[in-house]
């Protein structure tokens, strides 16, 4: 029997290590690994069951050109050929702004650089965005305007350490499960507090001391109000930090608690208890995730986080953090490498001097001046005729962006579209001229980030199917037919990582807190044996930020006015993620383990809304918002606010005949970081 491969779970940005022994064809036995930090052994139903969804139905194994339906095989000289003519043919038309990538946080740090050097070093727009930016996008522009870089401060062990915890906007238990059990050990062992703010009384807000059910959108004045509390009882020190005038001054207006209760239709004794308890534990980390991050309003919901931590000094200490949490395996990795398209790379951005600094390192020749177009702009500017060449790598935005049904026309107009994925049919792929075979989780080899910063490695353990190959190959591949062949001479990835550390280090001098420069010389056999390892260390123990002045800076932040509700869309529509699924099912569908836990999509309504709609627990509705309509199976559920509807993310034409959320929510984006607002869609339900 083979040795089990260490290697990291691709299904959240938990990042849990995992021991893959291959005992058949396609088949493995899947164990957590002791000795990896994030997770110690334990694993959650995904990651468990990781073996199921490894197997070869559906899968691409092939290059095909043309359209559905219509693809025929083609050698990989072919495809790659077509590939590289057609975007140097529209580059040379049209312009390089002409041309996008859409990648994914399913990609590796490795795939992910070779793309964005492609894309902004030789190309020469800044034309790639991810999906992440409808994941953490929010969080990542927060962090950057108050810390000065795009660093998440804390650490898991600081959840552990914690006395009080507070989760805004997070169903961990079904999200981040490991990190929940984590949670839950240490709470059991110490009496760790737990506050849960959330519209939605889910699993996690179940297992609280506190769950506070506030109206969507209100986080930016509860956060306001408790810092508020905090000033009025003497408990901020702003000495350290650069502060705007008029910040205090303004935050003492409207902030009082009965304002605050009122305005996030909370009980006020419940408000006072939450304060209170954020006021008497020091050792506090504030986690949040997509219920702040997926909103109109993100990044004032994660900065008024970020305030309240550094006002408090609950930050750079054991136990006391803000932490937002990341979805995906390598989100952190893709941000570090540029994989966003307002970042250049190396969390660097788009100055003169940065600039300049990165032309230099790659010998680009056309750098990026400017940022590129953000994942809502560019589908849209797909769909004006504004990008003729789109080339779209792990994922599947005709289901998973906002207003599904207009990606699909943009799609569809696009006069060139390639998709590189695992799978031979989603809804994206369709519509695809072009269909590049890419290697699978347990295929593919190269490293990962996760929520806390920490690198991992992902291990192949089974070989490469049918002409399958990893996307920084393809990537590469493309660019050597592009005549940038030199730039792009990668034979292995330890290759790719030591360049990307080496750009880290390039002209930094401590400047940022990315700096791998350690691994800039790593050897290919000590890459391959790399152990899970944090990068930047504790960056803000010593009180000392990557900002001009070296200060953490206080971000005014104001409530905006919730819009009022709309006459044909009374209610408002909640999306998220169910535990056992991920993303559009492309993969964990193939489980039937998985399946058990919610065998179909519902919409989860309260009884009383449900009676005043006449529609039955069991029966059929119909949820529609002015994007688009589906039906879905009614489940009544009196943990959902009166007035609002919850409906998962996961299922696709391919998938389900109803039950499509992806139609549904809106496509307005958050003004700072061009992240969807996912989380609260104007909607109606209506029996059927
Ligand atoms: Fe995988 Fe996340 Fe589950 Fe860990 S918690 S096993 S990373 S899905």
């Amino acid at each position: 029997m083979d040795a089990p491969v260490r290697t990291t779970c691709a299904y959240c940005g938990v990042g849990c290590g995992v021991l893959a022994r291959r005992i058949g064809d396609r088949a493995l036995e899947i164990a957590g690994d002791p000795q990896h930090p994030a997770n110690s052994g334990r694993l959650c139903s995904k990651g468990t069951h990781l073996g199921e969804t490894v197997g070869l139905e559906g899968r691409l194994l092939h290059p095909l050109i043309g359209r559905a339906g219509a693809g025929k095989r083609a050698s990989w000289d072919k495809a790659l050929g077509l590939v590289s003519k057609r975007f140097a043919d529209t580059i040379r038309q049209h312009g390089p702004d002409s041309v996008a990538f859409y990648v994914s946080g399913q990609l590796l740090t490795e795939d992910y650089y070779v793309a964005n050097k492609l894309m902004k070093g030789f190309i020469g727009s800044a034309n790639i965005d991810t999906n992440s930016r409808l994941c953490m996008s929010s969080a990542v522009a927060a962090q950057t305007r108050a810390f000065g870089e795009d660093v998440v401060p804390a650490s898991y062990a600081d959840l552990e350490a914690a006395d009080l915890l507070v989760l805004v906007g997070s169903n961990t238990a079904w999200c981040h499960p490991v990190l929940y059990q984590r949670m839950m050990a240490a709470r059991e062992e110490r009496g760790t507090k737990l506050v849960v703010i959330d519209p939605r009384r889910t699993e996690t807000a179940e297992g609280a001391d506190l769950h506070l059910p506030l109206k969507p959108g209100s986080d930016v004045l509860l956060m306001n109000g408790l810092l508020a509390h905090c000033a009025r009882e003497g408990l901020v020190d702003d000495s350290v930090l650069s502060v705007p005038d008029g910040f205090w001054e303004a935050l003492a207006k409207g902030h009082d608690l009965w304002s605050v209760a009122k305005g996030c239709d909370l009980p006020p004794a419940d408000v006072q208890r939450f304060f209170d308890l954020f006021a008497a534990h020091s050792r506090t980390v504030t986690m949040f995730s997509q219920g702040v991050n997926q909103s109109l309003r993100g990044t004032d919901g994660g900065n008024a986080i970020l305030n309240l931590h550094l006002a408090t000094g609950r930050i750079g200490r054991p136990g006391a953090s803000p932490f937002s949490i990341t979805g995906q395996p390598n989100a952190m990795g893709g941000r570090e490498v540029g994989g966003l398209a307002t970042t250049l790379a190396a969390h660097r951005g788009f100055t003169p001097d940065d600039c300049a600094d990165v032309a230099r390192f790659w010998a680009a020749p056309n750098i990026a001046s400017k940022p590129g177009l953000k994942a809502v702009d560019l589908f849209r500017a797909a769909g004006e005729g504004r990008i003729k060449a789109l080339w779209i790598m792990a994922t599947n935005p005709a289901v998973s962006m906002p207003d599904a049904a207009r990606v699909r026309e943009a799609l569809a107009d696009c006069p060139f579209v390639v998709v590189s994925d695992v799978m031979a049919e989603t809804d994206t792929s369709l519509h695809a001229h072009v269909r590049l075979p890419a290697a699978a989780w347990g295929e593919k080899d190269g490293t990962v980030t996760n929520s806390e910063r920490r690198i991992s490695r992902q291990r192949a353990v089974l070989p490469l199917p049918g002409a399958a190959r990893p996307d920084w190959w393809i990537v590469s591949e493309v660019a050597r037919r592009m005549g940038w062949g030199d730039a792009f001479a990668y034979n292995h990835p330890a290759e790719i990582w030591r360049e990307h550390a080496r750009l880290t280090a390039y002209r930094n001098a401590g400047a940022r807190v990315l700096d791998l420069g350690a691994h800039a010389a790593l050897t290919n056999r000590a890459y391959d044996a790399l152990a899970p390892v944090r990068w930047g260390g504790e960056p803000f123990a010593a009180g000392r930020y990557p900002t001009p002045d070296g200060r953490a800076r206080l971000v005014p932040v104001v409530q905006r006015e919730a819009d009022a509700p709309l006459p044909r869309w009374p209610m408002v529509l909640n999306t998220g993620r169910y535990r056992d699924q991920w993303h559009t099912m492309t993969r964990t569908g193939l489980s039937p383990k998985l399946a058990r836990h919610r065998e179909e999509p519902l919409v989860e309504v309260h009884p009383d809304d449900a009676a005043a709609l006449g529609v039955a627990d069991g029966g059929l509705a119909r949820l529609a918002t002015p994007q688009g309509a589906s039906l879905f199976r009614v489940a009544l559920a009196d943990g959902q606010r009166r007035g609002e509807l919850f409906a998962p993310i996961h299922w696709t034409d391919h998938t389900a005949t109803g039950g499509r959320t992806g139609l549904l929510p809106r496509d307005g984006t958050d003004p700072h970081s061009g992240q969807p607002g996912f989380k609260q869609t104007p909607a109606r339900l209506e029996p059927v």
